[in-house]
């Protein structure tokens, strides 16, 4: 490459984050050194992201940027950990600088809002793909997981799943959407929202999370295999943005909120018996969650509409061809 590894980490990776205390040792040594407060849970994850498989080719490099760690902000929000530290592997096919530049501003835009401390990486050369690795924290014992819901309890949804999938279409011209559709929902792809501040509070109320990457339904139907359970979702319950129901109209709108992938949002269990408490303690006006369906003993997900199971297939966005 014509900037030499050292001086492209310089450049645009040391320093790319929040800084932090906890941080006993940072980029440019072997590896870092993190300080894990006492009587806290280290929770770690790592996600992949693809030239033309999980961005189209021609993506502006600040949503790469931003995406690469916004999908593992999002599995942080479902275990209900606070992110603290992210490492960065970067395989580039050359050093584009004003695509590094772009690239490195969208990653700490968003690592700084969450107090993310990028610490480490590594930098090789090939065809574009971005790994991240997140490490968070969580009180000794207190993580949300997948399991641990229990029959009875109440399914919810946050955001309006779907829009990101449509967002897609659109950068793929795939679909076309109103004027005042587009830019909302081409957002909602290229600048996910990782759920991090709801997941933690989730804490509290939650008997199981999961975060929703490849639809609904199937994440959904996840969570509920991992409790034991089946989960039944009730179509007319699904959340919907005014512009996806502007773009495809109510029905398939609803369709996409169940199959379409790259929401980032968060499907979680609450008791029955807790939901009031959530209600009130995080409105859902606020802080932007529906509830959505119901765990049920047995096993699958279906899809209910006033009181018939609906036959669902999972080619929900055929429709666009
Ligand atoms: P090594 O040869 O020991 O792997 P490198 O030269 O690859 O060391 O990395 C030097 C330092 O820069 C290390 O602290 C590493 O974590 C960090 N680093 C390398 N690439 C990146 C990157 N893309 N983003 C952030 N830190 C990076
Ligand atoms: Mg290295």
């Amino acid at each position: 490459m014509a900037l030499s590894e050292t001086s492209l980490i310089e450049r645009y990776f040391r320093g790319g984050g929040a800084q932090r205390a906890d941080v006993t040792l940072g980029i440019g040594d072997d590896a870092a050194i993190l300080a894990v407060p006492p009587g806290h849970e280290l929770v770690a994850c790592t996600d992949t992201l693809v030239t033309g498989v999980h961005f189209p080719h021609d993506s502006p490099a600040a949503s790469i940027g931003h995406r690469a760690l916004a999908v593992n902000l999002s599995d942080m929000a479902a275990m209900g950990a606070r992110p603290a530290w992210a490492l960065l592997a970067l395989t580039l096919p050359q050093a584009d600088e004003a695509w590094l530049a772009e690239f490195a501003a969208g990653f700490a835009a968003l690592a700084r809002e969450h107090r993310v401390a990028l610490v480490g990486g590594d930098t090789t050369r090939g065809p574009l793909c971005i790994s991240v690795q997140v490490l968070g924290l969580v009180p000794q014992g207190t993580a949300l997981r997948r399991g641990g819901a229990q029959a009875g309890d109440v399914l919810c949804v946050s955001g309006t799943p779907g829009d990101a999938a449509a967002g897609l279409a659109l950068e793929q011209r795939r679909l076309e959407a109103p004027a005042a559709a587009r830019d909302y929902l081409r957002e909602r792809f290229l600048l996910p929202t990782p759920r991090v501040a709801l997941g933690e509070r989730l804490r509290d109320f939650a008997s199981a999370c999961i975060d929703v990457s490849d639809g609904l339904l199937g994440d959904a139907g996840k969570l509920a295999q991992a409790s034991g359970l089946a989960c039944e979702l009730e179509f007319e319950q699904l959340p919907l943005s005014d512009a996806l129901r502007a773009t495809l109209g109510m029905d398939d709108a609803r369709r996409l909120a169940l199959s379409g992938g790259d929401d980032y949002e968060l499907c979680f269990a609450v008791p029955a018996s807790r939901f009031a408490q959530l209600q009130a303690q995080l409105p859902a006006q606020r802080w932007g969650y529906a509830r959505i369906g119901v765990l049920v003993p047995g096993g699958g997900a279906r899809v209910t509409c006033r009181g018939s199971v609906m036959e669902f297939s999972h080619s929900g966005y055929q429709h666009f061809r």
